[in-house]
């Protein structure tokens, strides 16, 4: 089983994938740890990477895809992979449903976590004072809400084009809620 969580820096999205990856028995990758853990090693590229993500924009598709691609077969290896936060944009989605095919998969499910964006700001103004985030300044916010809206908008009609089931789900509420709507919209998928 393949599955991409989606939403809007805030919604949760992170907290949900943990939730859903338990459920599923499915290998969590998410793009956002993966860039963290390359800045945090202070590299040069991963000082690039740390730019790019405290001004709020997208990293390039291409050092994207090549890490993507480096992590791929061993995610592939157990009973699934649950991509959060990629792709971001139809040409990441492109070539994900690329690679997919050459092993034989496709994508199960795109889940889409709907927030409306004032909540929005308050919680990711709220973590940045919890967590002494750098991207979460205010225009830093504002500026991935637009990059958000802008592209990731269009990897959800991109997966509607493809005929993946695209579920939206509300996503205000306690953790737990929201996960039972999840349940819900992904009725009877489970991890065999
Ligand atoms: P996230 O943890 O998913 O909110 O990602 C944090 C930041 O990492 C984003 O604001 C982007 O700068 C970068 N990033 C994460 N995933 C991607 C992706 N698939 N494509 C481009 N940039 C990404």
């Amino acid at each position: 089983m393949i599955g991409i969580i989606f939403g809007p820096p805030g919604s949760g999205k992170g907290t949900q994938a943990a939730k859903l990856q338990e459920e599923l028995l499915l290998n969590h990758l998410s793009t956002g740890e993966l860039l963290r853990a390359e800045v945090a090693k202070g590299t040069p590229m991963g000082n690039e990477v740390g730019r790019i993500m405290a001004a709020g924009d997208l990293v390039p598709d291409s050092l994207i895809l090549d890490i993507v691609r480096s992590r791929l077969p061993e995610a592939e290896s157990g009973t699934g992979v649950l991509f959060d936060g990629f792709p971001r944009t139809v040409a990441q989605a492109v070539a994900l449903d690329e690679m997919l095919r050459a092993e034989g998969h496709g994508v199960g499910f795109v889940l889409a976590l709907d927030v409306p964006e004032a909540e929005l700001e308050d919680r990711l103004l709220r973590r940045a004072r919890l967590e002494g985030r750098s991207d979460d300044t205010r225009e830093a916010i504002a500026e991935r809400m637009r990059e958000y809206r802008k592209l990731t908008a269009a990897v959800l009609d991109h997966y509607r084009h493809e005929s993946a089931p695209v579920h939206e789900v509300d996503g205000v509420g306690e953790p737990a809620e929201v996960f039972e709507r999840i349940r819900k919209a992904l009725g009877g998928i489970s991890s065999d």
